[in-house]
């Protein structure tokens, strides 16, 4: 058959998205994000309900450790189940981001209500989502969460328009 139509589709990119312990502790929330991310056309590419030990929480948030949030974001990513996710989709990172809105949740319900953490989040920490920042960030993400996956191969085994450069 033809691929034509596939040949004109963008290249996919990869994000890790989570839905975090806050969200995780109410099924329908997680069913409405499931649902959110198949109506906007992401494909779920792995998907895992885990819980961190508070070392994992420490070295995945490294980066912020200092901060005055440091220690209750810590407790808070080990308090309990998390969904993990690794998204792909055209720019991925960036569409995720814009779903999930302002870190902090009293800027996303002023500034986009329309946005997961103004809709569901509950504090600043305790804000329902994460998503990678950057090309970068989702390499890192996506190896720290899903150790067994392999970024590269998985996109080799694409048809040559949908790969990204990741
Ligand atoms: N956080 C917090 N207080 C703040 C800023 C951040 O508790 O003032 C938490 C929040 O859960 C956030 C996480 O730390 O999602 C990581 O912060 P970052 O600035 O990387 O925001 P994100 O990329 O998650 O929007």
């Amino acid at each position: 058959g033809s691929l034509g139509p596939l040949r004109c589709a963008k290249a996919l990119q990869l994000t890790l998205a989570v839905i975090k312990p806050d969200a995780v502790a109410h099924p329908l929330i997680v069913e409405a994000l499931h649902q959110k991310i198949l109506a906007h056309k992401f494909i779920i590419v792995k998907s895992k309900d885990l819980v961190w030990r508070k070392q994992d929480s420490e070295k995945f948030y490294a980066e912020h450790e200092g901060r005055f949030f440091y220690q209750r974001l810590v407790e808070f990513m080990s308090s309990g189940p998390m969904r993990a996710y690794i998204l792909a989709r055209e720019d991925a990172i960036g569409y995720w981001r814009e779903l999930m809105g302002p870190t902090k949740v009293y800027r996303a319900r002023y500034s986009s209500p329309n946005t997961i953490r103004a809709q569901y989040g509950l504090t600043d920490t305790r804000n329902t989502t994460h998503g990678s920042d950057s090309v970068e960030s989702a390499q890192r993400e996506i190896a720290f969460f899903f150790p067994e996956f392999h970024v590269q191969e998985w996109m080799e085994r694409l048809e040559p328009s949908f790969r990204a450069g990741q």
